[in-house]
C-alpha cells in the first residue's frame, strides 16, 4: 500500500513574473511534468496552469472525504515555495464572502461543504475542530482568543496529541468556516507582516469525526489540512546570534520533514527522526503510519522560479516513493 500520494499543481505566470521577462518553463502532459531541462517527472496527479479549484477537488477531495467518512485518518499537505499557490489551493479565496464568485474557493471549504451533505441525517455524529500554527518551533492555538500560550505535545500509549488545545464542535459548514476565520484572525502577526510571517509558519486545521453506528460502536477519524511554510531557502544574510537561531528554528520543521520523507522513502523500517521537529512528531501517523495522505506540491510555471521548482519536484518525487 502506498502511504503518500502526490498531486503537483502548476500556477500560471503572474503579472510580476511576466513583467520581469520570465517565460513559462513547465509543461504538463497526463500525469507528467517536463521542465525546460527536458527532464520528465511523473506523479499520481498533475494539474497544469489552466486547472480549476473544482478539478483539485475532483482529483483528491472526493476520495479523501470518502476515506474520512469510512473511519480512516486522512491528511492533505501543501508544499511549495512562497507564492506558488499553497493557500490558494487549500483555502482559496472568497469562502468567507457570500457575494463572491465560487470559482476561487479552495479544497478545504469544498470538502467541508460536501462532508456536511454526506453526513448521516440521524444526527449520530459529532465534528470537532482544532486549528494550530507552528512558528519558530512553538505551537500556537489559533482557536484560543485569549493571549495564545505556546502548547506542549504529549504522547501516551495510544496517540500523540497537543495538551490543552482548544476543540470546538461544529454542526454545519458555516460553523466550520467561522472557525477557520477565527483562527486566521488569531495568527500572532500584524496584517502588514501577514504575508512574510505566514510564509514561515505551518498551519494545521483538523476535523475530528465521531460516528456512532448501531449498537455501541463508535468510529473515529481525523482529517488534517496542513499549509506548510514556504519551501524556499531562507536567506540568512546578516542573521547572527538569536536571529540566526530563530532562522534555523523556523526552518527546522520543514528540514526535518524532508529528512523524514527521505528516510521513509529509503527504508521505512529503519529509524525515522520524527521527534526532531514539532511538525513531524505531531504528524507522524500521517507520514509513516496508517493514514490516507496527499501531498499537494505547488509550483510556478515561471522560468525565474526554475531552481525552486526543481527542488519542489524532487521533494514531491521522494514523497511519492513512500
Ligand atoms: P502560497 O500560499 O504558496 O504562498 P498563494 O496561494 O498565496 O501562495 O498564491 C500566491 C498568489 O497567486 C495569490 O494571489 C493567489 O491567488 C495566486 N494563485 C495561486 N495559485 C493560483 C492558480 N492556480 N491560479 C491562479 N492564481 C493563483
Ligand atoms: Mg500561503
Amino acid at each position: 500500500m502506498e502511504n503518500i500520494r502526490v498531486l503537483v499543481r502548476v500556477r500560471p505566470l503572474n503579472y510580476r513574473e511576466t513583467h520581469l521577462g520570465a517565460n513559462a518553463c513547465v509543461s504538463t502532459s497526463g500525469n507528467s511534468i517536463t521542465l525546460d531541462n527536458k527532464k520528465e517527472y511523473t506523479y499520481d496527479h498533475v494539474l497544469g496552469s489552466d486547472s480549476t479549484q473544482e478539478q483539485v477537488f475532483q482529483k483528491i477531495g472526493n476520495s479523501t472525504l470518502q476515506s474520512f467518512l469510512d473511519g480512516l485518518n486522512c491528511c492533505v499537505f501543501a508544499y511549495g515555495q512562497t507564492g506558488a499557490g499553497k493557500t490558494y489551493t487549500m483555502q482559496g479565496k472568497g469562502f468567507d464572502d457570500i457575494t463572491s464568485d465560487c470559482i476561487h474557493i479552495g479544497l478545504q471549504p469544498r470538502l467541508i461543504q460536501q462532508l456536511f451533505k454526506e453526513l448521516p441525517k440521524e444526527n449520530n455524529w459529532t465534528i470537532k475542530c482544532t486549528y494550530l500554527e507552528i512558528y519558530n518551533e512553538q505551537l500556537i492555538d489559533l482557536l484560543n482568543d485569549a493571549k495564545p500560550m505556546p502548547l506542549t505535545i504529549r504522547e501516551d500509549a495510544k496517540r500523540v496529541y497537543v495538551e490543552n488545545l482548544t476543540e470546538i464542535a461544529a454542526a454545519s459548514f458555516n460553523d466550520v468556516i467561522s472557525l477557520m476565520q477565527r483562527g486566521l484572525a488569531n495568527r500572532h502577526v500584524s496584517a502588514t507582516q501577514m504575508n512574510l510571517e505566514s510564509s514561515r509558519s505551518h498551519s494545521i486545521f483538523t476535523l475530528q469525526l465521531e460516528l456512532r453506528t448501531k449498537g455501541m460502536y463508535t468510529r473515529k477519524s481525523k482529517l488534517n489540512f496542513v499549509d506548510l511554510a514556504g519551501s524556499e531557502r531562507q536567506k540568512l544574510t546578516a542573521a547572527t546570534g538569536d536571529r540566526l537561531k530563530e532562522a534555523s528554528n523556523i526552518n527546522k520543521s520543514l528540514t526535518v520533514l524532508g529528512l523524514v520523507i527521505n528516510s521513509l522513502a529509503e527504508n521505512p523500517k529503519k529509524f525515522i527522526p520524527y521527534r526532531d521537529s514539532k511538525l513531524t512528531f505531531l504528524l507522524r501517523e500521517s507520514l509513516g503510519g496508517n493514514s490516507k495522505t496527499f501531498m499537494i506540491a505547488t509550483i510556478s510555471a515561471a522560468s525565474s522560479s526554475f531552481q525552486e521548482t526543481l527542488g519542489t519536484l524532487k521533494f514531491a518525487s521522494r514523497a511519492k516513493n513512500i
